[in-house]
C-alpha cells in the first residue's frame, strides 16, 4: 500500500526552509499571498519526491500471478511527473513499457505504480529509464523488458537551452530485447501507432 505522502513534522520543517528561501530571494513571506506558501510547497515537494517512501518491489509482488503467454505485454504511454536532480525542476512526458513473460505477469496497474515510485524523486530521464527497466526485469522475472521514454524538462526551457518543442527519449531494455533486434522493432511499431 502506498504510504502516508508526508509527516506533518516534516512538513513543518521543510516550510520553515521555503520561508527562508523567499526571504533570500527578496520576497515578503507575511505578505498576504504567500502566508500559506511554504507549507503548500512543502506539501507539494514532499508530494513530488514520495518516491523515496515506496518500494517498487513490494509493489510488484502485490500483483504477480501465474501466465502462460509468452508473447509481448506492452502498457503505453503511461504519464509520469519527476524532478531534475541538477535543478529540482520539473520534467515529465511518458514512459512506455514492453515485457516478454516468463510465467508470470504483473496487475497492469502496477506498472503505473512502479513508474510513479522511480519518477516521483529527484531523478534524471537516463536512470529512471533504466530503473524501471531493471526492476521489472528482476522482480518479475521477465525474459526480457524494454521501456521506452520521452519527456520535456523545465530546466531546460524555461533556462532557453532547449527549443520550446523538442522532447528527450531515453530507451533500456534487458534480455531477449537485447539479444534480438527485431522483438526491438516490434515493440517499437506497436507504440508508435
Ligand atoms: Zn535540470
Amino acid at each position: 500500500m502506498e504510504r502516508k505522502e508526508y509527516d506533518e513534522s516534516k512538513v513543518a520543517e521543510v516550510a520553515s526552509h521555503f520561508e527562508a528561501i523567499l526571504k533570500l530571494i527578496g520576497e515578503d513571506p507575511e505578505r498576504e499571498g504567500l502566508l500559506k506558501t511554504p507549507v503548500r510547497a512543502a506539501k507539494a515537494l514532499l508530494y513530488a519526491t514520495s518516491g523515496y517512501r515506496i518500494n517498487p518491489t513490494e509493489v510488484m509482488r502485490q500483483a504477480i500471478f501465474s501466465y502462460n503467454g509468452s508473447q509481448m505485454v506492452i502498457v503505453k504511454d503511461i504519464e509520469f511527473y519527476s524532478l531534475c536532480e541538477h535543478h529540482i525542476l520539473p520534467f515529465f512526458g511518458t514512459m512506455s513499457i514492453g515485457y516478454i513473460p516468463d510465467g508470470t505477469m504483473l496487475g497492469l496497474s502496477k506498472l503505473a505504480r512502479v513508474v510513479d515510485a522511480y519518477a516521483r524523486r529527484l531523478q534524471v530521464q537516463e536512470h529512471l529509464t533504466a530503473q524501471v527497466c531493471q526492476e521489472i526485469f528482476t522482480t518479475l522475472p521477465a525474459k526480457g523488458v524494454i521501456v521506452s521514454c520521452t519527456a520535456q524538462h523545465l530546466c531546460m526551457k524555461m533556462r532557453g537551452v532547449e527549443k520550446q518543442e523538442s522532447a528527450t527519449t531515453t530507451v533500456d531494455y534487458l534480455g531477449t530485447f537485447a539479444d534480438d533486434p527485431a522483438l526491438r522493432a516490434e515493440f517499437f511499431a506497436a507504440v508508435r501507432n
